[in-house]
Order: structure tokens, then sequence, then C-alpha cells
């Protein structure tokens, strides 16, 4: 049912194209998930998502759990259904988000309780219930329950994060009933090269059908973080997808492909959309900018999105200006247009084998102008 291909590798580099087989249709890699956080990705009809090329989106537990609940996502036909996407899903556990935005009471080697953000009950998330939860949202893809240390704490904290999220792991596969959703375990071990090679260790040893890094992209910058991905290719199997959890940076994607990424996820491109900010080939756009005002040109002359064939810079200028919710919906098409088109043609140049000179071209084209 789920199934990982290599179609090809690039000479110079860890990059590799695939395909990743799930029950709702393939994904080819590398890819970029967009986030769908309350079952929606906002603004946006799961039609017009489709039209932006995305092959594959993220829904939150913790969110989802909070709010509608899992049983009534399971009652409404599961995740799929609620979402009116019927391709490949992935569901997180929850953890980031109890860790990130929940006021944390308690963790313990049993799991974490937490108050909801929306309400202040108390909630117990333990790897059982990350697992239970996910089974009745019913993504393709679910993770595993971890702890996520912030990118400040010290090595004690890490390296017992790194022990924990390991065991919950080992109780995650225990736990999982049904067949026909991937499990992938998540390294820890933060910006320690031991922490991380100990994480990988202990996690590939379950065999699992797919690896996430997780614990990145928390504020210990692009350098740092390519450091511990210069360490991924040699510890997680050539023969497993393998998912950067929340990276979403063009640069930071160009640098984890080389190192043998192959899925991503991340809210940059459609909240960035919400606040009026393009990505496009030569730079982002800030359109509440003024120089927009009267520019008839699109964002991209050759984006086929319907915001770039319809409609003008200056227009949705005017749209963010007068607060109009069409601005946020255009803007998020185009950016998610955008990621799509920017895998799409890293997939074509790793599979001629000219990965390498092209990444060079794309970063001089996206960070070597100034904010326009
Ligand atoms: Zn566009």
């Amino acid at each position: 049912m789920f199934e990982f291909e290599v179609l090809g590798t690039d000479p110079s580099s860890a990059a590799r194209v695939g395909r990743f087989h799930t029950p709702h249709g393939l994904v080819e890699t590398p890819a970029f998930m967009p986030v769908g956080t309350c079952a929606t990705i906002k603004g946006l009809t799961a039609d017009q998502v489709k039209a932006t090329g995305s092959q594959m989106i993220l829904a939150n537990t913790y969110h989802l759990l909070l709010r509608p609940g899992p049983q009534t996502v399971a009652a409404l036909g599961g995740v799929h259904a609620t979402m009116a996407w019927d391709g490949p899903i992935l569901t997180d556990s929850g953890g980031y988000q109890v860790f990130s935005l929940a006021d944390l009471r308690d963790i313990s080697d049993e799991g974490v309780t937490f108050r909801s953000h929306i309400d202040g009950s108390r909630v117990e998330l333990t790897p059982e219930r990350a697992i239970a939860v996910q089974e009745a949202l019913g993504a393709d893809v679910i993770m595993q329950l971890d702890e996520c240390p912030p990118h400040d704490a010290g090595r004690a904290v890490v390296a017992e994060a790194v022990r924990r999220s390991a065991a919950w792991a080992a109780r995650c596969r225990a736990a999982q009933r049904r067949d026909d959703q991937a499990l992938f375990a998540i390294q820890q071990g933060g910006v320690d090269p031991e922490l991380r090679a100990e994480s990988a260790r202990r996690i590939v040893e379950l065999d699992l059908p797919g690896y996430a890094i997780g614990g990145l992209s928390v504020g210990e910058g692009h350098d740092a973080m390519m450091r511990v991905l210069d360490a991924a290719d040699g510890q997680f199997p050539r023969k497993k997808p393998r998912y950067l959890m929340g990276v979403g940076e063009p640069r930071d994607l160009l640098g984890a492909i080389a190192r043998g990424v192959d899925l991503f996820d991340c809210v940059m491109p459609t909240r960035n959309g919400r606040n009026a900010m393009a990505y496009t080939w030569s730079g982002s756009l800030k359109l509440r900018n003024a120089a927009h005002a009267g520019d008839a040109r699109p964002l991209e002359e050759d984006c086929p999105c319907l915001a770039c064939r319809r409609y003008s810079r200056g227009t949705i200028r005017h749209l963010f200006m007068a607060r109009e919710m069409l601005g946020p919906t255009l803007l998020s098409l185009h950016n998610l247009t955008f990621f799509a088109r920017f895998t799409a043609a890293i997939r074509a140049a790793i599979a001629e084998g000219t990965f390498g000179e092209q990444t060079d071209r794309w970063l001089a084209a996206l960070y070597g102008g100034k904010a326009r």
C-alpha cells in the first residue's frame, strides 16, 4: 500500500527524485506539503489547492483533537472527507503544538498533559492516544508523538527528549491498529551531532515506513540546520522517505534536498500570503508597498495561477489595503503554486543532473535582489 521508489539521484549531492505511493495516490518527491491547520488550507477550497499543483497536504492533530474532535471528524467520513481532499494527507501527532502552543502542565515518560488553548480543559496525550486520534482522523501518513525541546534547551534536556521520543516511537508502533496508514518516526537531538546520531539509530531500529527530522527550523538558523542535515543521508535508510518538518524557506529546501530530504511542510506560503507577501523566482514581493499601486503586471508573467492569470499587482495591493478577503486567497493560491512549481523544477533538475548549477542560479535570483 505504501511504497517509496527512488527514480534518480543527483551525481554531485544526496538529492534524489522519487515516488511515494499512498492509499490516496502518488506523491512525486521532493514535494512540499501545504498546511491545513484546522482541516482547511485557510481561504482556499480543496479544488483550488489541487489547482496549485500541491500533491499532499497536512492537517494538525492538536487542533483537530480539540476542535471538532477526532470522533466528529470520523463521523464526517474522516479527514479526507472533512477536508474535501481525495489525495494523500499527513497528520502530525500533536506533539509540536502541545510544546509550542499549549499551557504545558506536565510531561513524563507516560505522555504530556496540557491545557487546551481554546477552553482551558485538561487534555492528556500519550503515544497510544496520539495513534488512536490519528487512526480516527484517517490520514495516509501519521506521525509518532515526540518531545520537541526549545532550540535553546540544554544538552541534558535534549538528550532526555531523544531518549523519550525514541521510546514513544516504539509505543506508537505497538499501538497502531490500522494497516492502511504509514507511521513515521521523528528524529530529535537539537543541533548536537551525537544526539542526532543516537536518535536516528534508535528510531531506524524500529523499521518504520518513513523517517522525519524534527526539532529544526526553531530558531537555530540556516547554517546550523544544514550541519545537522549533513549527516541525514548516512543516518536514514535510502529506500525510505525522509521528511523535514516545518521547513519552507526556499534556501532551506534547496539545502535539505541536496542532503537527501524528500518531503517538507510549512505554513509560510499561506501565512505569508495572508500577510501580503508573494514568492517569486526573483525574490519576494510585498504587495502593500506603494510601488505596486499602479502596476498592471501580474505577480509573475509565466505563473499559471488564477492570481497571475486574471489579477494585476495593483489590484492585489488594493485588495489588501481595503482588507478584502480575496487578497489573502489570491496570494495563498499564488504562493502554493510557486512552491509546487519550485519543487517540480527541482525534481526535473535532479533527473537531468543539473541540480547543483540550477541551485546556484535559483539562489542568486531568489536572494540576490532587494525587497520589492
Ligand atoms: Zn501566480
